[in-house]
């Protein structure tokens, strides 16, 4: 047995690299994107690290030439979804009795993989299934991927290291069990690190999991899968189970052995799981431990003392990098009268310099937004703003679905503060703001706190620092991450870790200690050296 303490200091967050033309990183990404393009591959499940092909199949298309297939999925039927159950609960004991540096080791290999030799691969997978440009794909399948999976072993270390106080005549100690059981791990289709991150954390702290990647990003979730194969995760830690979430969750839910759910994606999804879980609750060897990060309506708060090309910047790639489809994305401003006129021409002259199209043209900053059902959603929102007296589209308002999901970034003024668009989470490339007077500015704070249900990120700006300090204290609860002159997005692990309360989830902070304690289930030993052998107590014996 090796007895060494393992000590994982903190890690650097992953480069971002510059994809600048003929950089090596640029010409591996453009031959890669050439392969992924020129083939479609047919993606098993993958259970018990068995390939499993249903015959049960679907399509992936790119969402900016949706007339090209990248991928045939096989879905998974009832079968395969108790195969995985049994998959799971048979490599429980195997991976949670590991030493825990053993599967660090294994999740530092992953990372490892992911930052050389897979970089191209699946950063050209997200782009090409998910439509993100190379900066968005660099900053979450390679970067973001990698920092998830290198942090939280410094944050298992700190975990692991807890123990509590001891005694003369006795031992105390804290053993980190993995929670019995398995946990379901449901990924949404806009980050290939979310997905990655809601299978890796609870497997760091020795749990197996059952896997639901969303449909749309089974390509580079399949990548994915493979690289933690390749990395040595023994075969039934991650069972990969595309399909129907409304077939998978059923039966899991149905499980005894359903020790937790990981959860990012939609607050409709996530309260039907657990309404389904409370329903079911005696059904459970233990309580399911329920993670999950949801929606957001996230907010730019400007003070009359902003500089207007700062808010216009940040506003801008706030809500439309993306195509305004993170969770984190801007989607509603509240702007004084007296800087409207000057944020809304930088505004404008940003929209009219940047370009729309695939993927593949790196001269396109907005790309497609992720399939059908969402440009017909993000559609009615606009097509609502234009018809309505209470509202202006300043920039945007097209779209066009003929080749492409394609919707343009749309600006809109409203004079109602709770106009539709400033209330509903849309996901998609659209901001509106509320202009409001500057003599009543409480009021509009009050406003911001108190028009949507969501809590997830938000920003202020403003050069005023006491100002810009009692709208951080008003907006306390409104946000779980706030940011101070800086747009609401591109949150980094290890520095701002992430997530929000109200309807935006759980706030256990992926990517962080608060993340990882939901995966384990303590267990206090304490030791007797001598036993007492007398019944009394001492004033009895008197
Ligand atoms: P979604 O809820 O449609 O899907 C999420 C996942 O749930 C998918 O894998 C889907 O197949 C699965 N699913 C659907 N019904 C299910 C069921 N009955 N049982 C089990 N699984 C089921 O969300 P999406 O469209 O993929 O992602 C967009 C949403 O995710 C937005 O609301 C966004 O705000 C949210 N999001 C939140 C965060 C955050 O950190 N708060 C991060 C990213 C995305």
């Amino acid at each position: 047995m090796n007895n060494s303490i393992y000590n994982f200091p903190f890690p650097n967050n992953e480069p971002i690299l510059s994809y600048l033309k003929k950089s090596p990183e640029r010409e591996a990404l453009d031959k890669e994107l050439k392969r992924q393009s020129s083939e479609v591959i047919e993606i098993p499940l993958i259970i018990g690290g068995k390939e499993i092909y249903t015959g049960d199949t679907a399509k992936i298309v790119m969402p900016h030439k949706h007339s090209h297939t990248l991928a045939i999925y096989h879905k998974a039927g009832e079968k395969e979804i108790k195969m995985a159950i049994d998959a799971a609960k048979a490599a429980h004991k195997i991976w949670s009795d590991q030493n825990w540096a053993t599967r660090a080791s294994i999740l530092l290999k992953v990372a490892e993989l992911l930052a050389t030799k897979y970089r191209a691969t699946i950063n050209a997978a997200t782009m090409l299934g998910q439509s993100k440009n190379i900066y968005q794909a660099e900053i979450d399948a390679a970067c973001e991927t990698i920092d998830f999976l290198r942090f939280n072993i410094s944050f298992a270390a700190e975990i692991y290291k807890t123990q509590p106080i001891s005694s003369f005549n006795q031992l105390n100690r804290m053993e980190y069990r993995a929670l019995e059981g398995f946990v379901f791990s449901v990924s949404p289709f806009n980050f290939t690190s979310i997905a990655s991150n809601l299978n890796m954390a609870p497997v760091m702290m020795g749990n197996t999991t059952i896997w639901k990647p969303a449909s749309t990003s089974v390509l580079s979730n399949y990548y994915l899968m493979k690289v933690f194969m390749e990395a040595g995760i023994p075969e039934g830690v991650v069972n990969f189970l595309p399909g129907s979430g409304a077939l998978i969750g059923k039966n899991i839910l149905n499980s005894p052995e359903l020790a937790g759910i990981h959860f990012t994606g939609s607050n409709n999804t996530f309260n039907s799981l657990w309404r389904e879980i409370g329903e079911k609750l005696g059904k459970y060897k233990s309580y399911p431990r329920l993670v999950g990060e949801t929606g957001g309506k996230d907010f730019i708060f400007v003070h009359p003392s902003a500089k207007p090309r700062e808010v216009a910047v940040a506003a801008f790639s706030g809500a439309f990098e993306y195509q305004g489809q993170k969770c984190s994305a801007a989607s509603r401003m509240y702007i004084p009268s007296s800087l409207w006129e000057e944020i809304k021409n930088e505004m404008i002259e940003i929209s009219e310099s940047v370009k729309m199209g695939d993927v593949r043209d790196h001269d396109n900053f907005i790309n497609a937004v992720i399939d059908e059902a969402s440009f017909d959603n993000i559609v009615t929102y606009i097509d609502y703003a234009k018809e309505s007296l209470e509202a202006d589209i300043i920039f945007g308002g097209t779209y066009d679905k003929s080749e492409g999901y394609f919707v343009s970034p749309t600006f809109i003024k409203t004079t109602n503060p709770h106009f539709k668009s400033m209330e509903e989470e849309i996901f998609g490339p659209v901001l509106t703001t509320y202009v409001y007077k500057d003599k009543d500015i409480d009021k509009a704070i009050e406003l911001c706190d108190t028009t949507s249900p969501y809590g997830l990120t938000g920003a202020v700006f403003g050069q005023n620092r006491l100002s810009v300090v009692d709208i951080c204290t008003k907006l306390r609860y409104a946000a779980g991450n706030f940011y101070i002159n800086d747009k609401p997005t591109g949150a980094v692990v290890g520095k701002q870790p992430f997530g929000g309360s109200r309807g935006s989830g759980t706030n256990d902070k992926a990517g962080g200690e608060f993340n990882l304690v939901r995966w384990i289930s303590p267990r206090t030993v304490k030791e007797t050296f001598i036993p007492s052998t007398d019944i009394f107590y001492g004033y009895m014996k008197e």
